[in-house]
């Protein structure tokens, strides 16, 4: 994060009275405010359709705070003056008079401020309203300046490499690139940004980091909540989509990437680029072999009655839509050729957990007695995501005792308490307002991925499920996952066990 405070800023958030506004966008901008990097010539402004005066806005927005920020105690020390950057207006965003608004309240700023001010626009809306809004911001001319102005889109971006296609089409005829942010908020978390720290500022691992040490990569991200409702939004999504389009494959271009030449924002997102662009695309028979789906059913996850994902709200009887993937990919280049990266997610698993494994190969372990090695593992490196937030290395160790006998053991980093880390909208808000777009998807990104996920979408598509619902809740997923990745002679590394205070990958 920059150390310097912003330079005057205006954020129009469209879609202030939502969800995503209330619990991430708003105490994330709290924080940054109270950790010094906003400076007063500061305007948040929430736009929404329902009836708010500033006061009762802003009430509402200290609520949200108070529940969702992580640091929630702080919330009547600078609330008093953090408030009254922040106002409502309410408006219609599909009305042309909207934009005249906000033209008129920029334009009174500027004289007020006597500076140009960087204006934020964040679509925290539909994703469907995002190419109105766009179009009606262009024709305002309230984005003219590329070098102030920035849009920013929240996920999905598109629902199919056609319309995010069309979409970064329609967005290049009105934006320079440079001014449209694609948020994937994985990007901003603090375990996210670390695995380039720990890649290439460590002489360590780089040599080690290739086909001839690494036996294999897995990627997890697993989730306990089910579809909790927004049946509207998971029928036209399904865990491709929402998890593995963007989020699993971001993390999977971090793990595989070229050691970049310098951190500018184009010089990362081209290396994750030629990561996207080296992954095997899917024929018929891979989809088959490689790539599993999955649906829950009804039944009990940690003393809690879940009804299968066919039962929610908006959801169609028999609906084909996974809420479980697990695929098995491959990077065909020359640092990865044949070593393979399993990635999973699903709703209504185990555990929640966001985890990275890399394998190692084993070594060669002929001096040591048949007994010493019994408990031989080859060395694991594990990378904690979420909710635990802690990088291991699994070596070997002699047991301590007159023989030769060898233990795993790990040596662990973990990060300091979660409060003190500053949320991913924390990292990305601040990169937004002061124009830096390392950790945002670029258009060419978003379509190389889409182009990944694709051809696995149209065979699932032609090919209906035939055995849905196929897990309870509070497993793995179901069956064909474990043979996923049990036919290469590897197993799922799982949910972390509890001993005492420490989490250990099994
Ligand atoms: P939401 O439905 O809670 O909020 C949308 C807001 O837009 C509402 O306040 C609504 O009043 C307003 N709105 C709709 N039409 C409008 C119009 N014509 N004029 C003015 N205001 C209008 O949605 P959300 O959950 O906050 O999600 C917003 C975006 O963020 C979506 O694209 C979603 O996919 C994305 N997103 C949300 C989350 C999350 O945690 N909520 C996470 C990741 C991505």
């Amino acid at each position: 994060m920059a150390k310097t405070q912003t330079s005057p800023t205006i954020i129009f958030i469209f879609g202030g009275t939502g969800d995503l506004a209330h619990r991430k966008l708003m105490p994330a901008l709290y924080n940054l405010y109270l950790d010094n990097y906003l400076c007063d010539k500061l305007s948040i402004i929430g736009i929404g359709r329902s009836e708010y005066t500033n006061d009762s806005y802003r009430q509402y927005i200290k609520e949200g705070i108070k529940e969702f920020s992580r640091r929630k105690e702080e919330i009547n020390g600078q609330w008093d003056v953090f408030s009254q950057f922040i106002e409502y207006m309410r408006l219609d965003l599909g009305k042309n008079e909207a934009y005249q608004s906000m033209a008129d309240f920029i334009k009174k700023k500027e004289e007020d401020w006597k500076a140009e001010p960087t204006i934020v626009y964040y679509m925290s809306v539909a994703p469907q309203l995002a190419p109105t809004i766009s179009q009606k911001l262009y024709e305002a001319k309230i984005t003219t300046n590329p070098a102030k102005s920035r849009i920013v889109f929240e996920k999905p971006f598109g629902h199919s490499l056609e319309s995010a296609k069309e979409l970064n089409t329609i967005l290049g005829k009105m934006f320079k690139e440079e001014q449209i942010y694609r948020i994937d908020h994985y990007l901003g978390k603090e375990t996210v940004q670390n695995i380039l720290a720990f890649r290439f500022a460590n002489a360590l691992f780089e040599p080690v980091w290739n086909k001839h040490y690494i036996d294999h990569v897995q990627i997890t991200a697993a989730e306990t909540v089910s579809v909790e409702g927004r049946g509207n939004y998971y029928e036209q999504a399904g865990a491709l989509r929402d998890m593995v389009q963007n989020h699993i494959l971001q993390l999977l271009c971090m793990i595989a990437m070229e050691a970049p030449v310098s951190f500018n924002a184009d010089e990362i997102r081209n290396k994750k680029v030629d990561v996207l662009n080296a992954i095997r695309k899917f024929n018929k028979t891979d989809v088959y072999k490689n790539a599993v789906r999955g649906q829950y059913g009804s039944g009990w996850l940690k003393g809690e009655e879940i009804k299968s994902y066919r039962l929610e709200p908006n959801v169609t009887p028999k609906s084909p839509v996974e809420t479980f993937a697990a695929v098995k990919f491959f990077v065909d280049n020359w640092r990865w050729k044949d070593v393979p990266f399993y990635v999973r997610t699903g709703k209504a698993l185990t555990e929640k957990i966001s985890l990275i494994t890399i394998q190692f190969k084993p070594s060669p372990n002929y001096a040591f007695p048949k007994e010493a090695t019994e408990t031989w593992r080859p060395n694991r490196l594990t990378i904690s995501i979420q909710p635990e937030m802690d990088i291991r290395l699994r070596f070997q160790a002699k047991q301590t005792g007159p023989s030769m006998n060898l233990q795993p053991v790990d040596m662990v980093y973990r990060y300091a308490n979660e409060e003190d880390q500053p949320e991913a909208y924390e990292t990305l808000l601040l990169d937004i307002i002061e124009g830096d777009a390392t950790l945002f998807m670029r258009a060419d990104q978003v379509e190389a991925a889409w182009e990944v996920i694709t051809p696995i979408l149209e065979i699932w598509h032609s090919k209906p499920p035939v055995d849905f619902p196929n897990y309870s809740p509070g497993t793995w997923g179901p069956e064909d996952s474990e043979a996923l990745i049990a036919q290469d002679g590897h197993h799922w590394v799982t949910l972390p066990i509890d001993e005492g205070n420490k989490k250990v990958p099994k």
